[in-house]
């Protein structure tokens, strides 16, 4: 049978269906996936060497042959295994523990070839559980000598097996004849071409190949990522249509007029973009990145007006539901002056249809996806923290109007990300960015408390909260005692202690994940309404939730958190022009509390997401909660150069090929998915 890069693994000589099922668990099903499994690391087995000149703790390979092999049992019950290997000077000790069918597959006379790194048995220099194999004439030595890979492995495929069986399908040279990507990139950004990728990602001469190998895997990566994002785009625009509204500058400055507050020049610099993006017919699709604080509402009210005054419905759509709830005040408030009625839709309030004549103005919570709600005319959705909600969220809520007409996006997030790694995730919006805070804002406060001074810390914050009458956040990273990480306060636990002992005689509620909405809710608004001082929380509260009175962030395990995440929960505080705190406690060692002290100088999100993910790598940017995984297996967000050149590859291929009709391979890889992605959506 004639292999291809997409026969199932399970039709591959000596794989079968046993370890194709294993296989499984790694997400490998085609002889694509298995090329496409990358070692995440690398043995050097480059020096080979002859018994008498191994030196201890240095990895080498040898060529010996077997005297002698017996298992051994000692007085305790254990058992291990003795080899004795020899060549043309001296003799060596092998070992290996509990692997008593080694002395059926060796034998005396045996010529085998070993990786690894000498040890003593008792006085004498030996090999310890090293890595071995035959040595047959004319066959290449897979895993013993020179650069050897090791892989992402799972129960009952090892790396060693892994290795055999990828160099036997690499022998069909056909499987990667042709290379995708054109030679005019390959040659300006110095990579080496697919073929010569695999087969050096796996089997290595040097590590340097290695290196260039994975460097050329993970431009692909990148580049897939910005073509489909560019893609996507440019269908967005030819294939969709919305309608489009007049701006209208009296309205403009009748809005801003009314507003209590000056616009930071960001704010109107994304007002022209939104304005601009609106008048056409090509729908909007533009993403609001700016931290918390920066002033998201003001914009999306805005647009919900000029929406308004056209003559089309708007529909506006968070997370949970103190946050839809929130967004109907601020924008019942901002819109009063132009009689604009705006329904609250959530789990606990449905829309009350009938007399409802477009245009209209929805706000709520998911419950706005249900079948029930139609709007006519709608001609703006709003998503607010948009990383909470997913592509099918969007689709359903594009069609909720019955015309055909899709509507202008608007949608926002603060979750503080590095303007390159934007570009690369959001490549097929349009972005604003709001950097500037508005004026008055002071910078939080911001202190990191080692052990020794937190009962001090304590002490300050009680005075704080009786001088003031202002409101504290406690955050801890877990509910429930967590046996293994003694280090760590669970919220309940410390709730409990705060509450009885350090600030007893202060109001404290308790919030956290597991509660019901509902109830949720109403903590969180009692809190708002100033009935509790100080709200223990789980990172619940992260999510936007607006109470100017709450002036102290006080974070317990902080080495626990990303510093992006801190930022965004330091960010919970210093809503208004009172200058507010954000202590940081740890009980972490020095490289943490280095770490964290960066929050003590540094208030700006998208730098402080950066130097996170330098320090603490994708995970950080991509937190669990987020993003689920990074969408790279080789790619690092953190090499901004390669992103960038990836980017720069994409626009040079689709600026004058927009759906790369002279690359089909390409093609294949980044369009054909694409399209149907866009026509659902
Ligand atoms: P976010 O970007 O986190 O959604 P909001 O839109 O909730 O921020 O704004 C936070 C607070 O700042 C609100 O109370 C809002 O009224 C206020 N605000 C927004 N823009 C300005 C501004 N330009 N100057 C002063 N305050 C502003
Ligand atoms: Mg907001």
């Amino acid at each position: 049978m004639q292999l291809s890069l997409s026969t199932p693994i399970r039709y591959v000589p000596k794989i079968g269906p046993v370890m194709a099922d294993r296989l499984g668990k790694l997400e490998i099903f085609t002889v694509r996936d298995f090329l496409y499994h990358i070692p995440f690391r690398y043995e050097d087995f480059s020096v080979s060497k002859s018994i008498h000149a191994v030196s201890i703790g240095k990895p080498v390979h040898i060529i010996a042959t077997v005297r002698s092999i017996r298992t051994v049992y000692t007085k305790k019950g254990k058992q291990f295994q003795e080899c004795i290997i020899y060549d043309d000077n001296a003799e060596m000790n092998v070992i290996w523990f509990n692997q008593s069918f080694l002395t059926k597959v060796i034998k005396p006379g045996d010529v085998l070839s070993f990786a690894g790194t000498a040890g003593f048995y008792g006085a004498s220099k030996a090999f310890i559980s090293p890595i071995w194999e035959q040595v047959i004439s004319g066959k290449d030595l897979l895993s013993t000598s020179g650069i050897i890979s090791v892989y992402p492995s799972t129960e009952g495929v090892t790396s060693k097996w892994m290795r055999a069986r990828i160099h036997a399908i690499l022998q069909t040279p056909e499987l990667i004849a042709e290379d995708p990507l054109p030679d005019s990139i390959k040659h300006t950004h110095n990579l080496v071409s697919l073929r010569k990728a695999i087969q050096d990602a796996h089997f290595p001469p040097t590590l340097q190949a290695a290196e260039s190998a994975k460097n050329r895997l993970a431009f692909d990566e990148l580049l897939h990522m910005h073509c489909r994002a560019k893609i996507r785009k440019y269908l967005w625009k030819t294939k969709k249509q919305a309608y489009s509204f007049k701006s209208d500058e009296n309205l403009k400055h009748e809005f801003i007029a009314s507003l209590p507050f000056t616009l930071t020049t960001d704010q109107i610099t994304a007002l022209a973009h939104i304005e601009k993006d609106t008048q056409s017919k090509i729908p909007m699709n533009r993403l609001i990145l700016g931290d918390v604080g920066s002033g998201k509402t003001v914009l999306a009210a805005y647009t919900i007006l000029q929406a308004y005054k056209n003559g089309y419905s708007s529909v506006l759509m968070a997370p949970t539901q103190i946050l839809a709830n929130q967004h109907f005040e601020s924008l019942t408030k901002l819109l009063a002056p132009f009689s604009i009625s705006i329904s609250l839709i959530t789990a606990s309030h449905k829309q009350q249809n009938d007399d409802q004549k477009a245009p209209i103005v929805l706000v709520g919570t998911h419950a706005l996806l249900e079948e029930s709600v139609m709007v006519d005319t709608l001609g703006l959705v709003i998503i607010d923290e948009q990383q909470r909600f997913g592509v099918k969220q969007r689709s359903i809520l594009q069609k909720k109007s019955p015309g055909g007409h899709t509507p202008h996006f608007l949608t926002t997030t603060a979750t503080p990300i590095p303007r390159t790694i934007a570009l690369t995730l959001y490549g097929n919006l349009d972005v604003s960015v709001l950097n500037t805070l508005p004026t008055g804002r002071l910078p939080i406060k911001t202190w990191v408390v080692p052990k020794t001074k937190r009962s001090a810390a304590y002490e300050w914050i009680q005075k704080q909260i009786e001088q003031t009458n202002q409101q504290a956040f406690i955050v801890c990273p877990f509910i429930e005692p967590s046996e293994n990480i003694q280090s760590v306060r669970s919220a309940r636990e410390e709730f409990n202690r705060l509450a009885t002992s350090v600030f007893s005689h202060l109001p404290l509620a308790l919030v956290h994940g597991n509660l019901k909405p509902t109830e949720k809710d109403t903590i969180l608004t009692d809190f708002r309404n100033g009935k509790y001082k100080i709200l223990v929380a789980t990172p619940v509260v992260e999510v936007g939730i607006d109470i100017p009175n709450a002036t102290i962030m006080m974070i317990e395990g902080s080495e626990r958190f990303g510093l992006a995440q801190l930022h965004q929960l330091r960010g919970r505080v210093g809503r208004s022009n009172i200058q507010s705190f954000c202590l940081l406690f740890t009980e972490g060692d020095e490289q943490a509390i280095s770490r964290l002290k960066i929050l003590e100088t540094n208030h700006n999100g998208p730098d402080i997401a950066y130097q996170d993910l330098r320090l603490r790598g994708e995970g950080s940017v991509f937190g669990v909660q987020q993003h689920g995984l990074s969408p790279f297996a080789l790619a690092s967000l953190a090499d901004t150069s390669l992103a960038t050149a990836a980017e720069e590859a994409s626009e040079k291929l689709l600026s004058v090929d927009p759906e790369l009709e002279s690359f089909p391979l390409l093609r294949e890889i980044v369009f054909d998915r694409t399209i149907q992605d866009v026509s659902d959506n």
